[in-house]
């Protein structure tokens, strides 16, 4: 990652509570982006990734609570005032919803949608730099000026999530958090988005938190990929390193379950994902892993670091020392089946 990262998170922790108990949604999550870079988010259905994605831009439900720090180019931002916290996000922090109609409002026309956004933002554009800036970020996405005056409904979704798009980047923010941006739309809308997103790099040195689950779009628009399981990250390095050769079993289990046009048999990660009131002792995947060994239920793996800038959580991967680090009973690497512990 570059010197001076956009964005970097240390040791988060995000947690609210239910009438069952407290949800560890996010459990010491550590990354950086820097300028120009796209990190992609990975992992199965609440993992906790679109979680860490609100946190990280101080959208929390009411209740939530969070602890470390994201700072946002030197800034940390848990425990910022809800002012602050608006005056950053448009300009400086933008965020790509899944859902575009939650954004855009079916009531105003498309003009009108990014004249409010521009002059909450940037009060001194004159009435000509709105309509330029707007209908040159809109033209960006494929929307034509003639369709400016329209409302919300008179797009199709494809369209409409682009125009939500346009509307996060025409405050050219530098850190920008696209939640499963391409998901419900047709593969041609989905290619087109992705253009887009790798356009960002080139054309506004945003930093970009790619939340997905599907690996092929990771492949294809990140640098480098976080693998979260259970509100934790469990693999993070250079996507190309990560796909070519995965170091953690849940890593590797994912990108078997991927589907491609070489897929001769469909695999799927055995059992589901763990509760986060009550995830399972240890390594929290250990009740699904294949190469369960004695130590893993008992102690939480420790994060390794490999090849400069891979990392793991995964007691395959070390240490190499048979007694863990400040001490206490030998790490049992002896393998035992899943079925004993699950
Ligand atoms: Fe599997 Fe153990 Fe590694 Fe967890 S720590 S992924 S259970 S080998």
């Amino acid at each position: 990652m570059s010197a001076e990262p956009v964005l970097t998170v240390r040791d988060l922790r995000l947690w609210y509570g239910t009438p069952r108990g407290s949800v560890r949604a996010v459990d010491g999550v550590s990354l950086e982006i820097g300028a120009g870079q796209t990190l992609g988010l990975v992992g199965e259905s609440g993992s906790g990734k679109s979680t860490l994605g609100r946190g990280i831009l101080g959208l929390l439900p009411e209740g939530a609570k969070s602890d470390g720090e994201v700072l946002y180019k030197g800034r940390n931002l848990v425990g910022a005032s809800h002012r602050e916290l608006r005056r950053l996000r448009g300009p400086e922090l933008g965020l790509i919803f899944q859902e575009p109609m939650t954004r855009l409002d079916p009531l105003m026309r498309i003009e009108d949608q990014f004249r409010e956004t521009l002059e909450q933002h940037e009060s001194k554009l004159t009435d000509a730099e709105i309509r330029r800036r707007s209908l040159d970020t809109l033209g960006r996405m494929g929307i034509p000026p003639t369709r400016f005056r329209q409302y919300p409904h008179e797009f199709s979704g494809g369209m409409r999530q682009r125009i939500m798009i346009a509307l996060a980047l025409v405050l050219r923010p530098s850190l920008l958090v696209a939640d499963e941006p391409t998901t419900a739309l047709d593969v041609i809308v989905e290619a087109q988005i992705l253009r887009i997103l790798a356009d960002l790099k080139e054309n506004f040195g945003t930093a970009l938190l790619l939340i997905t689950h599907n690996l092929g779009i990771v492949a294809e628009a990140c640098d480098h990929v976080a693998v979260m399981y259970a509100g934790q990250i469990v693999e993070e390095g250079p996507a190309r390193d990560v796909f070519a050769e995965p170091k953690h079993p849940y890593t590797r289990e994912l990108l078997r379950s991927t589907i491609s046009l070489d897929t001769r048999e469909l695999h799927s990660i055995p059992g589901a994902p763990p509760n986060l009131i009550t995830p399972p002792t240890g390594c929290h995947f250990h009740p699904r892993c294949p190469d369960i060994m004695r130590v893993c239920p008992a102690k939480d793996p420790i994060e390794t670091r490999h090849d400069g800038d891979r990392r793991v959580l995964c007691w395959l991967h070390g240490p190499e020392s048979e007694i863990p680090p400040g001490g206490g009973e030998p790490i049992e690497r002896e393998r035992i089946a899943v079925a004993e512990e699950a």
